[in-house]
């Protein structure tokens, strides 16, 4: 049986969905409830350096250098990039 690494309750369905400020988290690994997959975002989730929205923890991110050698997140979704992209017309 599968559990919850968090809580060890069963955990029924694989992967783990929540919608989180906007963003829809697909975990698959680790094995987490959704209140304890809700915990963690709360704890983990970071800005995005391009849009300024929420990036949960285990989402795809880009990462950026910033100037002082601090590591930035971007989302990898295509809505993120095309909005106030500084590359277009480049
Ligand atoms: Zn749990
Ligand atoms: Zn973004």
């Amino acid at each position: 049986m599968t559990v919850c690494q968090e809580c060890k309750i069963p955990v029924t369905t694989i992967p783990t969905v929540l919608e989180y400020q906007g963003e829809e988290i697909y975990l698959f690994d680790p094995i987490v409830c959704q209140p304890c997959l809700h915990k963690l975002c709360e704890r983990y989730s970071t800005q995005c350096a391009n849009c300024g929205g929420i990036i949960p923890p285990f989402s795809q991110v880009g990462v950026l250098k910033g100037n002082n050698g601090q590591k930035q997140f971007v989302h990898m979704t295509t809505s993120c990039t095309t909005v106030g992209s500084a590359f277009y017309g480049y």
